[in-house]
């Protein structure tokens, strides 16, 4: 056939590589073309492998989920797959879908990301899946509770928590879930892999945003499943994803790759930043506390120690000056960034009070320890000289 000239601008183009590409290329395709009806119907029936359309999978996407869920597993013998969302929400909302019936509880701490909790209350509630946040720290109520409530099928747990980094025992936790038949979920977003593996110390799904440190960069929005019952997550998790819509998409996976290249460097830099930070802040007057599960004073040291290779770029602080001199601190730094955002390369400032925490009740935040005047800081892998010297010259 010889086309006309039309024709030969519409048509599509041969992949025309001839060696491999040495780094992963970005298939920016909204569906893959079949060589026959026979093949696409094995591929559709799942008698062949292959892709089909870019809802339901996409090379890029595939190959960054199956990265994700080996450094979840890395050194531990354990099986994991691993999916990729949209976001961090969905993530979360796509396994709860997933996992989760009408009348199923889930079990929870209260401290959780806001946006967590406002899922648990304000989108699963309303279907019929029951919210029940106590303070899993006291195992005894935990175990209680699993013992006569058997409606309870998820614990869900978020380890450090934002912003106190409050640390959750998830050992403690997954062993007990187990013994119950409960299935127990991390969020292991601000730990990373490389600091803590939920998998590993008995819990059966971890979810993450990968916008925080997976992608690094903060040029991207997306999430990520991993879990270790492959007939789930390759059923019904999958269905519920590609069914939903609520899969990630190719440029972003992309991204997420990109930083993942430097996430043990990076950690290792913002660990060691956010522990010197802690350490001037803890010695400053003008500070009167700071959290920071790598001192010895926070109340989940031990704990944090236990499960966690060192402890991580999340700290907050309060000023003795309270609320107006935290604002003041906050509005008078140079190159601390303020953004609500987490993980990034570069160092960034919240306050929770006006900003994440906005819709939590007063005294529920405030018991807490989520303070008016508490100042969040995503410390970053510059030199930590400079992050000091901004953030005394904005203290003082
Ligand atoms: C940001 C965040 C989420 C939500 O992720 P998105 O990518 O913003 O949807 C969930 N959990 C934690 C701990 C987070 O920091």
């Amino acid at each position: 056939m010889n086309p006309s000239f039309d024709t030969l601008c519409v048509g599509e183009v041969n992949d025309p590589h001839t060696t491999a590409p040495h780094i992963l290329p970005l298939y920016l395709t909204s569906s893959f073309a079949f060589e026959s009806v026979e093949q696409g119907e094995d591929i559709f029936t799942g008698k062949t492998s292959g892709h089909v359309y870019g809802r339901y999978g996409n090379p890029t996407i595939e190959a960054v989920a199956a990265k994700i869920a080996a450094l979840e597993t890395h050194g531990t013998g354990i099986e994991a797959a691993a999916l990729l969302t949209s976001s961090g929400m969905s993530a979360i909302s796509t396994l709860a879908l997933g996992v989760l019936t009408q009348g199923d509880t889930i079990l929870t701490q209260t401290n959780l990301y806001g946006g967590t909790t406002e899922l648990f209350f304000k989108v699963l509630q309303p279907l019929g899946i029951k919210i029940q946040t106590i303070d899993l720290a006291d195992l005894t109520l935990v175990e209680g509770l699993m013992r006569s409530d058997l409606s309870i099928k998820m614990c869900y747990i978020e380890t450090p928590a934002n912003p106190t980094l409050a640390c959750v025992d998830i050992a403690a936790i997954a062993i007990l879930a187990q013994s119950f038949g409960i299935i127990t979920v991390a969020d292991n977003t601000f730990a990373t892999p490389y600091l803590q593996q939920p998998l590993a110390l008995g819990c059966d799904y971890v979810i993450h945003s990968t916008t925080k440190y997976l992608n690094g960069h903060g040029n991207s929005i997306a999430g990520v499943i991993v879990g270790k019952h492959l007939d789930v997550m390759r059923g019904r998790i999958w269905q519920v994803l590609k069914l939903a819509g609520t899969n990630a998409n190719p440029f972003d996976a992309w991204l997420i790759h990109n930083g993942l290249k430097t996430l043990p460097l990076r950690m290792r830099q913002h660990c060691q930043n956010a522990l010197m930070l802690a350490e001037w802040l803890s010695t400053h007057q003008a500070v009167s506390h700071v959290n920071y599960p790598g001192l010895s004073t926070h109340p989940s040291h031990n704990i944090a120690q236990k499960q966690m290779r060192a402890f991580g770029g999340m700290l907050s602080f309060e000023l003795r000056g309270g609320l107006a001199a935290g604002i003041r601190m906050m509005n008078t730094t140079k190159l601390c960034t303020l953004a609500p955002t987490l993980g990034d390369v570069d160092t960034l400032l919240l306050h929770p009070a006006t900003q994440s925490h906005l819709n939590i009740p007063a005294h529920i935040r405030i018991a807490a320890g989520i303070t008016d005047g508490l100042i969040r800081v995503s410390v970053g892998i510059e030199d930590i000289a400079d992050i000091i010297a901004d953030i005394k010259q904005a203290i003082e």
